[in-house]
């Protein structure tokens, strides 16, 4: 004899094979699914805080209405803000000098140190071309120039 029960969300009524039991409770393949899904939804989006295409959309658009909103006051930009560009060197941009270097005959200490220097000089640039240029991607566009050449005269 089979016994019925049901799924205690749906109560879609089954034999033991269509249930599954999870936490003492019986629940159907659909509503499984559905449950796994809104968790690991609930994951990415509140504990990993991976945001949807949705609502960057949203973002980008509010930032842009606030940008409008705000009247542009260049003298009184923190100085602080360089630091926050990203001007630095990547993992990647040091993967590929490091390569380079060693391609050219250098040994891997001798280009660890040169990577190394070449990093303190970008920090120079970056403060040198920051006082000169207040527009963010001026800025960066400026920073990357100049990192090329730097990178250029290290080979
Ligand atoms: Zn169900």
């Amino acid at each position: 004899m089979c016994e019925v029960i049901k799924c205690f969300k749906c109560n879609q009524e089954g034999s033991r094979r269509d249930l599954k039991r999870i936490k003492k409770q019986w629940i159907c393949r659909n509503c499984e699914s559905t449950m796994r899904k809104e968790h690991r939804e609930f994951l990415k989006r509140k504990v990993l805080g991976i945001r949807t295409r949705k609502q960057q959309v949203a973002e980008w658009k509010e930032k842009r209405e606030n940008k409008l909103l705000l009247p542009k006051i260049k003298s009184i930009k923190p100085k602080k803000k360089t630091s926050a560009l990203g001007l630095y060197i990547t993992r990647d941009e040091k993967d590929v000098i490091y390569k380079t270097l060693i391609k050219n005959g250098l040994d891997s200490k001798t280009a660890k140190k040169r990577i190394k220097n070449l990093c303190n000089k970008m920090k120079e640039l970056k403060e040198q071309i920051g006082i000169k240029i207040k527009d963010e991607t001026e800025l960066n566009k400026e920073f990357k120039r100049q990192f090329e050449e730097l990178v250029k005269c290290q080979q």
